[in-house]
Formats: structure tokens, sequence, C-alpha cells
């Protein structure tokens, strides 16, 4: 049973609930209508019965001397207190019927307790039975009231049938009510099932488009996967994307070293010229191609976030300062910074990368005696570092470009600079993923700014 319902559809389930909750909460509610009601037209049959009762020995007494041949004369007199189907019979002391009034019901035994109100079934029927002594002149006998519940059981019995009647058709109301609510509510939930068919049989190209609009949680759903599916298709294109340029880069130095090498195999075995220039050059495209697959490698492992990291700024920055100087000693590094520890919510290795990969840029695209200036200032609750140098500087128009893989700024004057275009792009990526910043100013011929824009810690 109980798999068979975690089996049901949700609708089914929905449904299912939504009708037995109905369903149990009229029963409980028909229930209690059904006993309390049930209670009071009892009460109030018990009253009648009493009341006439009352009302037939008050008759009597007032009737002084008179025998029982008169009052049996008198008998219409005391039909009019009694009702259509109540009976009223007196016996004398003996059991033995000597008046009867109405003649409804059978006579009931006569109990030994004297007065005493009984409920009996006589004939099927079910009946207040009241029994009591009565004076009548001289005349002592018992006073037999039966007062059939017919009418009492008339009603219960039209309360029964209209609450099932009326229970009935709240079921199927609710049944189909919440059948068609289900249908309703689900309707989002077929929508996503089937865009994710559509996706893993069709991949991205399907666009999804969702008609259900409500802010709810369910449209919020639906946000959130259009979100994520937007996110993966973007991913997933970065990483087609990467694989060709990758492919592609990688395949250029190989095309130059098997050119060189094989023109040494035909005729350059014994000029020792072209020996010396063939190997030099494969040499140089060697170490290219892996500074390049060192810097592929790097953008395709991307650190893992660490949330709580923190560096000190200066620490780092002296640290790579002093690097850089041993292999480039005519750089002059300015720095303008405070004396304190400025802390950065990033990890050391990536921040040293990042300054590394600025400060090189700085140096290499330079004509003149490099100076590489480094400002740290904290601003709107941000720290700022900015690091300007005095070298070529970058057309605007390849400003916006120069952070994407592979990309070149390719003149005259820097295709003699050995690069791989992929400096930039890894010190974007690292910088995005610690939620920080980076902008590039430059003005072509006098210097380019880098401005790194971090959260505080
Ligand atoms: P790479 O230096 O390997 O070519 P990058 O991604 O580091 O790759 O830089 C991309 C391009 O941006 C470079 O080719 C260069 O022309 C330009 N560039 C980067 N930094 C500077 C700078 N400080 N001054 C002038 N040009 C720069």
């Amino acid at each position: 049973m109980k798999q068979w319902l975690l089996n049901l559809s949700l609708k089914k389930k929905w449904t299912v609930a939504v009708g037995c909750t109905i369903f149990i909460s009229y029963t409980i509610i028909a229930c209690v209508l059904y006993v309390a009601l049930q209670t009071w037209l009892l009460n109030n049959e018990e009253k009648n019965a009493q009341r006439t009762v009352d009302d037939i020995t008050m008759f009597l007494a007032a009737q002084g001397g008179v025998t029982i041949q008169q009052l049996q004369n008198n008998s219409p007199l005391m039909k009019a207190i009694l009702t259509q189907e109540q009976t009223v019979r007196i016996f004398n002391l003996d059991g033995v019927e000597v008046l009867r009034i109405n003649d409804v019901t059978d006579a009931a035994s006569i109990p030994a307790q004297l007065p005493a109100l009984t409920k009996e079934t006589i004939h099927g029927t079910n009946a207040y039975v009241y029994h009591t002594v009565v004076q009548i002149g001289p005349f002592q006998g018992i006073l037999q009231l039966i007062h059939p519940l017919t009418t009492f059981q008339a009603m219960m019995n039209y309360m029964m049938t209209t609450l099932v009647i009326i229970g009935l058709g709240a079921l199927l109301l609710a049944l189909t009510l919440s059948y068609y609510l289900a249908n309703l509510l689900m309707k989002p939930l077929v929508e996503l099932r089937e865009s994710m068919v559509l996706v893993r049989d069709h991949g991205f190209e399907e666009k999804v488009d969702f008609k259900y609009a409500a802010d709810d949680e369910i449209g919020e759903l639906l946000h959130m996967y259009e979100a994520m599916l937007r996110e993966l298709e973007l991913s997933f294109t970065q990483q087609q994307q990467f694989v060709a340029d990758a492919s592609h880069e990688l395949r250029t130095p190989i095309q130059v070293i098997e050119g060189h090498l094989s023109m040494l195999q035909r005729w350059g075995k014994h000029e020792t010229d072209v020996l010396e220039e063939g190997l030099a050059t494969s040499l140089e495209e060697i170490a290219r191609m892996k500074k390049m697959i060192e810097e592929l490698l790097e953008l395709a492992r991307r650190e893992t976030l660490d949330q709580y990291a923190t560096t000190n700024v200066i620490e780092d920055m002296q640290l790579v300062q002093s690097d850089l100087q041993h292999i480039y000693p005519h750089v002059q590094f300015l720095n303008d910074v405070v004396e304190q520890p400025v802390l950065l919510p990033i990890s050391s290795n990536a921040l040293m990368q990042i300054l590394r990969n600025l400060y090189e840029n700085a140096i290499r695209y330079n004509e003149r005696e490099p100076i590489v200036k480094t400002t740290i200032s904290s601003e709107n609750g941000g720290i700022t570092v900015t690091i300007a140098d005095n070298g070529m500087g970058i057309r605007p128009e390849h400003l916006t470009k120069i952070f994407d893989r592979f990309y070149r700024v390719d003149e005259a004057r820097t295709q003699k600079i050995a690069g791989t275009g992929l400096g930039l792009s890894i010190t974007k990526m690292l910088v995005e993923k610690y939620r920080a910043k980076i902008t590039v100013k430059s003005e072509l011929g006098k210097g380019t700014k880098f401005i790194l824009h971090f959260l505080e810690k």
C-alpha cells in the first residue's frame, strides 16, 4: 500500500491527499453534528413524555370522585392531552387494564419499581415508556404512557441521508477541484521536465522558454533552471572555444619546429649556420610552447576558491618585486603605500601571480627604462591597488580585448616581445574568482595603468 502510494504520480498523490483530508474532516464534523442533534432531540422527546404524564395526572387528580366508568366516557377530553402517537393505559394494581386512551402501540410490561421511565422497543418501534401510580377517587391504579420515537427516528434517518449525500457530493467536488488544481500546479513542472529531456537529447541547441510566469516558488525554480542552463551553456562554449584555441595556438610552434627540423634533415646537417639557426629557433619555439602549456594548465586548473583566505598585499608585493628585480635589474619600482599591513580577501598565491603578470607586462611592453608605480589606497569600503607603468601603452580599440585568451596586440613594436596572450586572462580569472574587479586605462606612448579593486576583508 505504502509502495503503491509512493509510486503514484504527484498529481494523483495530491488529489488523494486533498480528497482524504476533506473527507476525514467532513466525517468528523458530520459525526459530531449527528450525535449532538441526537442527544438534543432525545432530550426533547423525554421532556414531552414527562409533560404529558404530568398533564394527565393533574387532570385525573382534578376529577375528584369520578369512577373509572365515567372516565371512560370522558376519554375524548383526555385524548386532547395526548399527541397522536402517544398511548395511555391505566391498570389496576393487579395489572388488569381498566382504561385506554389512543391505541397506537401495544401495552408494555409493568416494572416492579414505580415511577419508572424506560426506553423500550415494542414491535420494532423505539419508545419511551413511563409508569406511575395514579389515584382517581378511591381507585388506585398504574398509569402507563407509551411515547413512540417515530418522529425522532424519522428525523435522524433524514439527517443521516442528507449528511451522506452532502458528504459524497463534497468528496466528489473536492476530488475534482484538487485534480484540477494539481494539474494547474504540475504544468510548470511538466514543462521543466520536457525542457530537461530536450536538453538531454539535443544539448543546448533548443532554447528554453517557459510559459509559467508567476512570481512564486515554482517560478523561482524555473528562473534558476534557466540561469543554470545559460551558465552551463556559457561554460560549455567557453570550454569548446578554449580547446579550439589551445590546439590552434599549439599547432603553430609545432609546425615551426617541424619545418626547421625537416630543413635541417635535408640540407642543414653540414652547414653550421643553418644548423645553429634551426636549433636556436626550435629551442625558442619549444620554450614558448612550454610556457603556453604551463599557462594553459594554470587556466584549466582554476585554483579552488578559499573563501576565508586573506593576505597582506604589502608583503606579497615586496616579495614579487624583489624576485623581479633579480631578473630585471634595470627596473625601478616606486611604491606609494601605507606602512601597516593591508589585508585583502584573496590567497597569497593568487595575489602574487596577479602582481607578477602585471609587473612583467609593465616591464616587457616598455621601450624606456621601466618605472613601475604601485599605489594602494582604501576608499568606499574597498581597497584599490593600482599598477602604473611608463611603457608603450595600448590603443583604445585593443583595451577591451587584452583580457581575452590568446589575444596579443599585434603591432610591429610588440611582435618581437615573446608572449602567449594568456597572462591577462589568467589574471582576470583569478581576480574575478575572489570577487574583485580589474580595469585598465592606457595612453599610447605614455603608459598603462591596471586597477585592482578588492572589497575590504
Ligand atoms: P602576453 O603578454 O603573453 O602577450 P597578456 O595577456 O599578458 O599576454 O597581454 C595581452 C596583450 O596586452 C599583450 O600582447 C600586450 O600587447 C598588451 N599589454 C599587456 N600589458 C601591457 C602593458 N602594461 N603595456 C602595454 N601593453 C600591454
